[in-house]
């Protein structure tokens, strides 16, 4: 059994119910919880972009790592979802902002495929590239558009490594009928990757 939301109103939980006896809890911040339930629609990318910035921002103030993202529908903006990283703060190395603004928003819409023929058009929106583990992810998540700030050089000059995707990774999303927009307020997003490594945050990576 699959549950978007659990505990108290203060908490958004993820959760994954294999029979009564496992259960997968990552605990993001209480403002995620505020922000989905918002209702927010925000017609441009930039809005959208400078959106989840500053929930990167507002998850560094809450000892979380330094990327947000979030699901939009393409055309309308309307807010499906919100993710930050809470890769230390859940012990879970898979609690990449893109995973969790993913996973929440098809919770939220009651199905596995952001792309099914009866949802809308999705759009997951990134403050920086995806990593390796992200870049499968959204093939996986149906969504038809992903727009990043920071590029993955940005990410790896601060010290994060983004393991080996593909050097033509945009054009594999394509070739899937992912479209892709690279850049978006790019400054912005690298300035938050800086502000996190120079307040001493930790830079955790895969293993080499
Ligand atoms: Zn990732």
């Amino acid at each position: 059994m699959l549950m978007g939301r659990a505990g108290n109103l203060n908490q958004t939980v993820l959760c994954y119910h294999s029979g009564m006896s496992a259960i997968l809890h990552v605990k993001l911040p209480a403002f995620i919880a505020e922000i989905n339930d918002s209702g927010i629609v925000l017609s441009t990318l930039e809005a959208r972009m400078e959106f989840v910035i500053d929930l990167a921002r507002r998850n560094i103030a809450g000892g979380g790592g330094p990327f947000g993202a979030a699901v939009f529908e393409r055309d309308s903006g309307r807010l499906v979802a919100a993710g930050v990283n809470r890769v230390i703060a859940s012990r879970c190395s898979s609690a990449h902002a893109e995973i969790m603004a993913l996973s929440l928003a098809q919770q939220r819409v009651g199905g596995f495929d952001l792309g099914a023929v009866s949802q809308p058009a999705h759009q997951l929106v990134s403050s920086s590239e995806p990593c390796v583990m992200c870049f499968g992810a959204a093939i996986w998540s149906g969504v038809r558009h992903l727009v990043c700030g920071a590029r993955d050089e940005d990410a790896r000059a601060v010290g994060f490594d983004e393991g080996p995707k593909p050097s033509a990774w945009a054009e594999e999303l394509r070739q899937r009928g992912i479209q892709v927009t690279l850049d978006v307020l790019r400054s912005q997003a690298v300035a938050v990757l800086k502000d996190y490594t120079a307040g001493g945050g930790l830079v955790y990576n895969a293993r080499c």
